[in-house]
C-alpha cells in the first residue's frame, strides 16, 4: 500500500478568505488507519478534496510513496490516476436513478483495455457479493434502498477500483445509531490494507484506528493514539 505524506498545506478559497488548511503536514503510513476529528469548519473536507485531487493547494505538496520507494507528486497525476489509486467516500452518495447493478456496472477502472477492465469489475463485484449476500438485491432500484445501504452501495463501488488508499467522510453521520455502528464495522472490515483516512464526529470505535489526529482552523493541534488524547487532560 501507499504512503501519503502530506507537506505544510496551505488552501484557500477564496483569496479575502482565511485559509481553510493553514499549514497542515501529515504523513500516513502504508496501510495505516488513521481518524481525523475537528468541528465543523476546521477544513476537514477541504484536506479530502486535495488528496483526491479535486482541489489544488495554494502551497505544500502531496507526494504518494509506493512500498519500492517511488515518490510521484499528486500535482503531476492525472484526475483518472488519482481516481484509481485514492478514493474517496462523501457523506451523501449520489446514486443514479436505476437499479444497484447498473450503479455498480457504472463504477470501476475503464482505462486500457476495455475487455479486461470489464473482466476485472466483474471478478471485484463477484467477490464482493459472495461476501455481502447482496445477490438478491441486485435488482432493486437504486432510489428505494436506505442510508445504510446506499452507503454499502458506495463502498462497493469505491472497491471496485481497489484503491490503495480510502478517504472516508462522515459516512455514517446521517444514519441511526445501530445502522451507522453496523456500517462502521464494514468500512473498517474494508479498509484492510488499505491506507485509511476517516473523517468522523463518532468517537465510538476510534479505539480501532492507529492514529488520531485533531484538526482545528486549519491546523493540526493534536495527534496521538485512541489511549493517549482519552488520557491528555
Ligand atoms: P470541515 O469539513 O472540517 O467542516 P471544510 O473543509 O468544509 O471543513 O471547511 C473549512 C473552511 O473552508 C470553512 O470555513 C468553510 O466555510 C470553507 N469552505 C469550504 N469549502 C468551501 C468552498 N467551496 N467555498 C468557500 N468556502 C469553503
Ligand atoms: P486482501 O486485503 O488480502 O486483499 P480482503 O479479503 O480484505 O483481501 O479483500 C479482498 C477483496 O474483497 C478486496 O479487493 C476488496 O475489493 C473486497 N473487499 C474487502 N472488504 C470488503 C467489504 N467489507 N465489502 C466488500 N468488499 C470487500
Amino acid at each position: 500500500p501507499l504512503t501519503i505524506e502530506v507537506r505544510d498545506l496551505v488552501v484557500r478559497h477564496g483569496e479575502d478568505r482565511a485559509p481553510a488548511l493553514d499549514g497542515v503536514s501529515l504523513t500516513l503510513g502504508p496501510g495505516r488507519r488513521v481518524a481525523l476529528v475537528g468541528p465543523s469548519g476546521a477544513g476537514k473536507s477541504t484536506l479530502l478534496a486535495v488528496l483526491m485531487r479535486l482541489i489544488d493547494p495554494e502551497s505544500g505538496t502531496v507526494v504518494l510513496r509506493g512500498a519500492d520507494g517511488t515518490a510521484v507528486p499528486l500535482s503531476a497525476m492525472t484526475p483518472e490516476s488519482v481516481r484509481e489509486r485514492v478514493t474517496g467516500l462523501t457523506q451523501d452518495p449520489y446514486v443514479f436513478q436505476t437499479t444497484l447493478r447498473d450503479n455498480l456496472r457504472l463504477a470501476g477502472p475503464s482505462a486500457g483495455d476495455e475487455e479486461l477492465a470489464r473482466a476485472v469489475r466483474r471478478a471485484r463485484l463477484d467477490r464482493w457479493v459472495e461476501r455481502t449476500g447482496w445477490d438478491t438485491q441486485l435488482g432493486e432500484d437504486g432510489r428505494t434502498v436506505s442510508g445504510g445501504q446506499l452507503q454499502r452501495l458506495a463502498l462497493a463501488r469505491a472497491l471496485l477500483y481497489d484503491p490503495e488508499v480510502l478517504l472516508l467522510d462522515e459516512p455514517a453521520e446521517s444514519l441511526d445509531e445501530p445502522t451507522a455502528d453496523a456500517l462502521m464495522a464494514d468500512l473498517l472490515d474494508a479498509t484492510h490494507g488499505r491506507t485509511t483516512l476517516l473523517v468522523t464526529h463518532r468517537l465510538h470505535g476510534l479505539d480501532q484506528v492507529d492514529e488520531i489526529l485533531v484538526l482545528e482552523q486549519g491546523r493540526i493541534t493534536q495527534r496521538g493514539t485512541h489511549a493517549a488524547l482519552l488520557a491528555a487532560p
